[in-house]
């Protein structure tokens, strides 16, 4: 068996759901089994929904609910067969109008919480996988769909659960296999439930992860991770697009690369694929003959120090000065600890005698850390902010990377630096706007000769 995730550009249209069901067919020998994205910017257009419904009148949301079912309702039937369009009406009509009522119960409340988020966002998932089902039927494919809230458990973090390996590796043992012999399995990412079978999703991007915990808990061969892109390429194309594909790549290099920003892959995606080890593959689903990026337990010998470079970006820096004249014994203690109630995550910090910079993604709950923090210190806040990560196994045997970094970008003001905490990974704040420049010289200091084993 394998398991073989489509992304949202991948399922995106008719045309898209045809070039999948080519790719799948050409790989039905191998048993496998599909894990689809929602189609296209589902996801973002269903939160949408439900921003408006809080805020919008009740004629917007309906409007916008209503042109998310006509996509549907338009792609799909030019991939469903003729015998099966009735059945695909009332698949649309009967989520459609559960969304519906949803959304005019949580107009009423006015108040949107993250289990009523993620039973929202589930309805992309759900749909793509029933539609991507019956359009394989119609490309000669035997195929049944398996709906992933009943495979996948989690833990009732909303929006950002965590799965229960356990129990949800024993429902998937024992459903999948037995199907996956008979026909092509076709299962939603990101979506599961908890163990109260109340919706739940795994974290934007999530569909990644759906793949490698179905891979990991049906001992599969391999994971594909089908995307837009050739696969992991040295720099994020969005940012600067002269970058090379990487042919392989350690678990632990894409880990620190997916972590610090490289979307193509969802940061939590290879920890069940380690522990089994089980390859990952990044392929490209409009280039299914390019042999993409395998991930693989061991990084090859690479004559190149740096294998990626991947940004995080809306960084806000937090500068945290002790209003004493020293740091005392336990000053980070009660700055982390506030961070940690008020659950907002710090990606980097740094120290010094007398201060504390610390670098924060999500600043939903800023104003209540600076509120707490400023009980005892005083703190700066600078918005805008972009972490660069230079990311290769070689970093930590090789003298003088730091120079060559440091000198390329030599005309941009670092606000903050790491190495050493992972071994593998240089990383460093610059403000959003100087973020191409430098990447292109970054680029330009670590890839103007490649290693032909490992990139091309
Ligand atoms: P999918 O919908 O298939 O999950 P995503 O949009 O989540 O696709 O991920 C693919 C995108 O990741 C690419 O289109 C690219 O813009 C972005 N990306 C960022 N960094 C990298 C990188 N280092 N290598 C390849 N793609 C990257
Ligand atoms: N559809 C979800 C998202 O947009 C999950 C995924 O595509 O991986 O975040
Ligand atoms: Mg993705």
């Amino acid at each position: 068996m394998i398991v073989m995730k489509f992304g949202g550009s991948s399922v995106e249209s008719a045309a898209a759901i045809e070039r999948v069901a080519g790719i799948v067919k050409s790989r039905a020998h191998c048993r496998p089994v599909v894990v689809v994205s929602a189609m296209g910017k589902t996801t973002n257009r269903l939160l949408a929904i439900a921003q408006t419904s809080m805020t919008g009148t009740r004629e917007d949301y309906l409007a916008q609910i209503h042109d998310l079912r006509d996509f549907h309702s338009r792609e799909a039937r030019q991939v469903v067969p003729l015998g099966n369009r009735a059945a695909l009406d009332r698949t649309l009509d009967e989520h459609f109008q559960e969304l519906t009522e949803l959304m005019k119960g949580l107009a009423v409340l006015g108040e949107l919480t993250p289990r009523s988020i993620d039973a929202i966002s589930s309805y992309g998932e759900r749909l793509s996988s029933l539609i991507v089902a019956m359009a394989f039927e119609h490309f000669g494919l035997l195929t049944t769909h398996v709906d992933s809230r009943r495979m996948i458990v989690t833990d009732r973090r909303h929006t950002q659960a965590a799965p229960i390996y356990e129990e949800t590796y024993r429902r998937l043992k024992e459903t999948i296999p037995k199907l996956a012999a008979e026909a092509v399995v076709v299962m939603g990412g990101f979506i599961a439930s908890t163990e109260d079978g109340v919706t739940s999703t795994l974290g934007r991007g999530g569909s990644d992860f759906t793949a490698s915990i179905v891979g990991a808990g049906i001992d599969a061969e391999e994971i594909q991770i089908w995307t837009d892109v050739d696969g992991m390429l040295t720099a994020d194309p969005t940012l600067f697009p002269g970058g090379h594909r990487v042919k392989t790549i350690s678990f632990a290099e894409a880990a620190e690369l997916a972590y610090f920003g490289a979307k193509v892959l969802h940061p939590a995606t290879v920890v069940p694929a380690v522990e089994k080890n089980i390859p990952v593959l990044i392929l490209n689903s409009r280039r299914p003959r390019s042999t993409g990026t395998r991930i693989v337990a061991e990084a090859v010998a690479c004559k190149n120090v740096v294998k990626s470079i991947a940004c995080k970006r809306n960084i806000t820096l937090v500068n945290i000065h002790s209003t004493r004249m020293l740091m005392v014994h336990g000053f980070l203690h009660r700055i982390f600890e506030i961070f940690d109630r008020l659950q907002t995550p710090v990606d980097m910090v740094a120290t010094s005698e007398v201060s504390v910079s610390l670098t924060i993604d999500s600043t939903a709950n800023l104003a209540a850390v600076v509120a707490e923090l400023e009980t005892f210190s005083d703190v700066n806040i600078e918005p805008d902010q972009a972490i660069v990560c230079l990311v290769g196994d070689n970093i930590r045997y090789t003298p003088g990377v730091a120079i060559r970094v440091f000198r390329a970008v030599d005309t941009v003001n670092v606000r903050m630096i790491s190495q050493g905490a992972s071994l593998l990974n240089l990383s460093f704040v610059v403000a959003d706007a100087d973020l191409r420049q430098t990447v292109a010289a970054l680029h330009g200091e670590f890839f103007s000769e490649i290693d032909p084993e490992v990139f091309d």
